[in-house]
């Protein structure tokens, strides 16, 4: 069985889906790893690396994906690279089958499988395949540091001899795992945080990390849905989320926001009026630009002011840190690959509670449940 590791297409993508440390476990199972020239130059793995850990390397890309079984990849893979790869063959990266399903159209037409990375349950015993959570650590560690960069003040509170400056003020919208990572370094670089989401459950790791939790009248609800992930709240809970949000915005230097609803428009939290009543040179990251935002003045893949606010909307944070984000996500598909070699071969179970739920499509045909009728009620 030959895995294949392609050079990413996706302008500014810098990741490489398996780095040469996984190469060698993945050889180990008996399994051959063909990497196309040039795959990991951004993300600290050469060539060289990549042979020395037993891999071939080619220029070839049309004759590696002619060759692949399994395609792993970052970001799912253009439309002229599935036309070539064989029937049945078995890509695996992040897919978007939920917020984008559609646009995997390509792959049920030519009759591959398709596991997308998203779709992998966050159980105890998946955890070492979470993706996910890998990616949303690197972009909330990176956020901080933008917004820190941004903002026209320091983040610690120093006591001088010219005097006192005071801590800067940090809000974080989404305490999930990205939303958490951004307390965590705002924290470390000394600012006063508080956090907010519609999680109950998110209050105490909020506490936990030295912030404060902003609570609002759930009016009786519950914020969390199946496999704890957020369900989407009433009107009348956004309503009252935006009011406190706006109220805390005004005396806030930086919002970092990550809040999220799997398969749905990104909630927006952030009104254009609160943005018109922040202190000029506060900073916005919005974490949730790939599905429309946070903020409604956002502009996904753009930074703008907005009277003194600067608005950052960057929507692959994870690539600008390609070394460890390629490294977190290389041993989380190996963790999740490993498992299904039999004898250097794919073996694949669908009884199994993680193979099964993380397939979007078997054979071209739509597998999980949400990608089917997502299809059904487009065609
Ligand atoms: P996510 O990216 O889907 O969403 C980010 C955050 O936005 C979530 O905390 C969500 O509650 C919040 N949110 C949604 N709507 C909101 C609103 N209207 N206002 C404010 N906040 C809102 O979440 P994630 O980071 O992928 O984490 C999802 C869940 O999975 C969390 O409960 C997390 O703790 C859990 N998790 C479990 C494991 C594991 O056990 N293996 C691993 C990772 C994450």
């Amino acid at each position: 069985m030959q895995i294949t590791v392609l050079r990413e297409t996706q302008p500014g993508e810098s990741r490489v889906a398996l780095i040469p440390e996984s190469v060698k476990k993945l050889i180990g199972l008996k399994a051959a790893i063909a990497v196309e020239s040039g795959a990991g130059n951004d993300a600290g793995a050469s060539d060289a690396d990549y042979e020395a850990a037993g891999a071939s390397v080619s220029s070839d890309r049309a004759a590696l994906l002619a060759a692949a079984d399994v395609l792993v990849a970052i970001n799912r893979p253009p439309t002229d690279d599935i036309a070539r790869l064989k029937k049945g063959a078995v890509v695996i990266g992040f897919l978007r089958p939920l917020d984008e399903p559609e646009t995997l159209r390509p792959m049920l037409e030519h009759g591959l499988t398709a596991f997308s990375v998203e779709l992998i349950p966050r159980t105890t015993r998946a955890q070492a395949m979470d993706a996910l959570s890998s990616m949303a650590t690197i972009v909330g560690y990176k956020a901080v540091l933008l917004a820190a960069d941004r903002v026209p003040r320091m983040f610690p509170m120093l006591t001088t001899a010219a005097g006192t400056v005071p801590p800067a003020k940090v809000l974080v919208l989404g305490a999930g795992v990205a939303g958490l990572q951004a307390i965590a370094t705002a924290r470390r670089l000394g600012a006063v945080v508080e956090g907010f989401d519609v999680r109950a459950a998110a209050g105490e790791a909020v506490r936990s990390l030295g912030a404060k939790f902003l609570e609002i009248d759930m009016g009786g609800q519950s914020g969390e849905g199946a496999g704890g992930y957020a369900k989407e709240v009433t009107e009348e809970v956004m309503e009252r989320s935006r009011e406190l949000i706006a109220k805390q915005a005004k005396q806030t230097d930086c919002i970092i926001t990550s809040a999220a609803v799997p398969g749905r428009r990104a909630p927006i939290l952030i009104t254009e009026e609160a943005v018109h009543n922040m202190k000029r040179g506060s900073v916005i990251v919005d974490l949730s630009g790939t599905t429309g935002g946070n903020c409604a003045l956002s502009q996904p893949g753009t930074t703008i002011d907005v009277n003194g606010v600067t608005i950052m909307c960057p929507l692959n944070l994870a690539a600008t840190v390609p070394v460890h984000a390629s490294q977190l996500y290389s041993r989380n598909l190996t963790a999740f690959l490993s498992p299904m070699i039999k004898e250097g071969e794919l073996s694949l179970d669908f009884d199994d509670d993680i193979v099964g739920p993380s397939c979007a499509i078997h054979q071209g045909e739509a597998k999980h449940p949400r990608l089917q009728a997502a299809l059904a009620a487009k065609s």
